[in-house]
């Protein structure tokens, strides 16, 4: 799956807004966060503490688009240094760990490469893996079976590439949903985004890389991250 150059413009386009605007709307979020917290007590006492959580949680929610749409504009020059992506795969592990537990879904490692160093943006590669990790998170909630979830990494190398295999036995993706996966914006979500596989994308073809993706509805979905082995 190839990202256009259409989108590659939307995204740059999108980044210039957000750095313009994100700040204006930030500062009247924060006072308004302040002050619904003010409120909170007077809203207990009349047993509508309620109203108080829901405002909280959508403003939280309005914070962190304007935080993902920021990050969607900085991904350009990567800043980049030796890493061992055995070593952030583990950091991502231990980020996800709770969300995990609350989920009941067992997140394994397992490395096939001894030397797997790279030259990468650490931060800007850390978000990918994170972004993937969680999509299959929720992957794995909305599969709502029994059946335990299960979320695979593995890590090998050619010689030439990396290759971070992310793989998951949540509910799957049709065509439809897999044709349209890096467009940003795009979500199946109510409470998505829909731009952490756009900037995901964009972030690892800057370094070089190339993710694919392959998926069944039903049985689950499995994300290859390939990365240039440093020289
Ligand atoms: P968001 O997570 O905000 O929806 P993303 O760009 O990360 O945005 O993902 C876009 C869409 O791709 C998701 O809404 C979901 O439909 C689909 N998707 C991504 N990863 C998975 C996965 N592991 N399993 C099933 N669907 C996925």
């Amino acid at each position: 799956i190839e990202q256009s150059a259409l989108q590659n413009d939307k995204l740059a386009m999108l980044g210039k807004i957000a750095a313009a605007i994100a700040h204006e709307i930030r500062n009247p979020l924060t006072s308004i966060r302040g002050f619904i917290q003010l409120l909170r007590p007077y809203l207990l006492e009349v047993g509508k503490e309620e109203y108080a959580r829901i405002i909280l949680t959508e403003i939280d929610r309005a914070n962190d688009i304007i935080y993902e749409f920021l990050n969607s504009s900085k991904p350009s020059a990567p800043m980049k240094q030796a890493a061992s992506i055995d070593h952030l795969i583990r950091e991502v592990v231990m980020l996800t760990e709770s969300e995990s537990l609350l989920r009941n879904t067992e997140i394994s490692v397992e490395t096939y490469s001894a030397e797997a160093y790279v030259s990468i943006d650490i931060k800007q590669v850390k978000q990918v893996i994170l972004n993937i990790v969680k999509n299959a998170l929720d992957a794995v909630e909305e599969m709502q079976s029994d059946r335990r979830g299960k979320i695979d990494i593995l890590l090998s190398s050619d010689g030439q590439y990396v290759k971070i295999l992310i793989r998951d036995n949540g509910k799957g993706m049709d065509k439809a949903t897999m044709n349209r996966l890096f467009d940003p914006f795009f979500t199946t979500k109510q409470a998505g985004t829909g731009l952490g596989l756009s900037v995901s994308y964009r972030i690892i073809r800057n370094h070089g890389g190339t993710i694919r993706v392959d998926s069944e509805v039903g049985s689950g979905t499995e994300f290859i991250v390939y990365l240039p082995l440093a020289e």
